[in-house]
């Protein structure tokens, strides 16, 4: 009999019983009690509410399926989801030891992983419930430091840095970004001349192009200016798992550039980073982390709390988190994953991200190999964008045939494909001299290659712009 189940489905179906089996036999260990009649929900009731939320959860793209390659989304892993579900029985909070030992511990350890990725001798972190909350925390930590400084950061970097030096109540500065988007080196030497900064945000890997900035370059400045360097690698931190050496395609090339494969080594010397799990570890969402490598900066986070923590005289995680309650379920399914997913280069989640980045090395060598498409930067880490020349060079030109060509793939009934679009500023096209500039922005696709399954997929996905390009002429 076929499984009629997707892959993730029917994984779920055959490892759940006896998951719940174990959990139920440990419940059984105290008394029985009876559902309080205020909580039950006649079964019938409760099935047709699901049946409804399955309904209205149609209106969604297909993000487990490979034909979708837009944005920055994709369902966890089956084991993260199973981990998630069974701890969620019990609903530990990691605010506190007393609120879930089992799962403080289980976040201690993979905090611990996390540093040891980066190569941080000695770390204080932990996980958070988004990469925006994390690097608020650093950011936080970092203006405590520095009061008076502003932090700087590229006009690349993702946009909540501004918003969160308004909470924050920091001041900033925008450095200008080269022609691969990385922070411009000029101008922030400049900058830091100038004086008043007193920390650098980096972004390995920039949520619209996967830029890895020189963040090894940008260390390097410190031999001459005094300033912290918080790492935003809320979704390219885990790259840092192909940036040994030796790491290679089967056709013998590196999968990073020297220079990204540098810029991640250099992670071990900043202060402070950020990685988000819910992003390329296989997480579902809610789990962020932050991680500085002096633990002296847990000073900041001292508070009074008005609840007595009863178990121990350990630290609680707590005590070093600007958040309060977070889902020790969060830190069950990012365990259980690491055990399954181990942070190695050459296999666990190493293997997933050398596929994805090779799918986008297939994908950018057949776009440059198109004689009507072109690659916006070469892709450094999964990203890639590209536009078509099929209707000429005045950007407005291509802007609307990226729109139309965009719907056409998304709205084709018999083979949907999912992209997503980027408004790139004239400043990153400077290398494209041709282009006729009667618009402000460029829009351009870009396509987000982060399952395993889209590099074989990539042919399938060239295909199918090339058709709806031909159509749309
Ligand atoms: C996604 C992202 C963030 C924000 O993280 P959330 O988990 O979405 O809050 C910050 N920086 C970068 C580079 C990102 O890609």
């Amino acid at each position: 009999m076929t499984d009629t189940h997707s892959p993730s489905a029917a994984a779920i179906l055959r490892l759940l019983p006896d998951a719940l089996q174990q959990l139920s036999a440990w419940q059984a260990r105290w008394h029985d009690y009876e559902l309080d009649e205020t909580l039950r929900v006649p079964d019938a009731q409760a099935q047709a509410v699901l049946g409804e939320l399955l309904t209205r959860l149609q209106d969604n793209y297909p993000f487990w399926h490979p034909s979708y390659a837009g944005q920055m989304l994709k369902p966890p892993h089956y084991v993260a989801s199973l981990a998630y579900f069974l701890a969620q029985q019990i609903n530990p909070n990691n605010h506190a030891l007393d609120g879930g030992p089992a799962t403080a511990q289980m976040e201690i350890e993979v905090v611990a992983e996390l540093a040891r990725l980066f190569g941080y001798d000695q770390h204080l972190g932990h996980l958070t419930s988004s990469g925006t909350v994390a690097n608020l925390e650093a950011l936080w930590v970092a203006r405590s430091l520095h009061p008076d400084k502003a932090v700087a950061f590229s006009s690349e970097a993702h946009y909540t840095h501004g918003r969160m030096c308004e909470v924050i109540g920091a001041q900033t500065q925008t450095i200008a970004v080269d022609g691969r988007g990385r922070m411009d080196l000029d101008d922030l030497r400049a900058k830091l001349q100038a004086g008043g900064i007193g920390t650098v945000v980096v972004t390995s890997g920039t949520t619209a192009l996967g830029a890895v900035d020189a963040i090894d370059q940008v260390m390097a400045l410190r031999r001459e200016f005094d300033f912290r360097v918080h790492v935003d690698g809320a979704y390219g931190g885990f790259f840092k798992l192909l940036a040994v050496e030796g790491t290679q395609t089967a056709a013998g090339a590196s999968l990073l550039e020297a220079e990204t494969a540098a810029a991640f080594r250099a992670i071990a010397e900043s202060d402070s980073v950020v990685v988000d799990p819910h992003k390329h570890g296989l997480q579902p969402y809610g789990c962020g982390s932050v991680l500085f490598r002096d633990p002296a900066v847990g000073r900041f986070y001292q508070h009074d709390s008005p609840y007595t923590y009863f178990t121990s005289n350990e630290l609680h995680l707590g005590e070093i988190s600007l958040e309060c309650s977070r889902a020790g379920a969060a830190a069950a399914a990012l365990w259980a994953t690491l055990k399954c997913f181990p942070l190695t280069a050459d296999g666990g989640l190493g293997a997933i991200l050398s596929k994805t980045r090779q799918a986008a090395l297939r994908w950018a060598a057949l776009i440059e190999a198109a004689e009507q498409l072109r690659l916006v930067i070469p892709p450094s880490l999964d990203i890639v964008n590209f536009y078509a020349t099929t209707r000429g060079l005045t950007t407005s030109a291509i802007s609307e045939l990226t729109h139309t060509v965009f719907d056409a793939l998304m709205h084709d009934t018999a083979h949907p494909l999912y992209l997503a679009k980027f408004n790139a500023k004239p400043g990153l096209l400077a290398a494209h001299a041709d282009l006729q500039w009667d618009t402000s922005m460029l829009t351009v696709f870009r396509s987000v290659l982060m399952r395993p399954e889209h590099l074989a997929y990539v042919p399938t996905l060239h295909k199918r712009v090339l058709e709806m390009l031909a159509a749309a002429a």
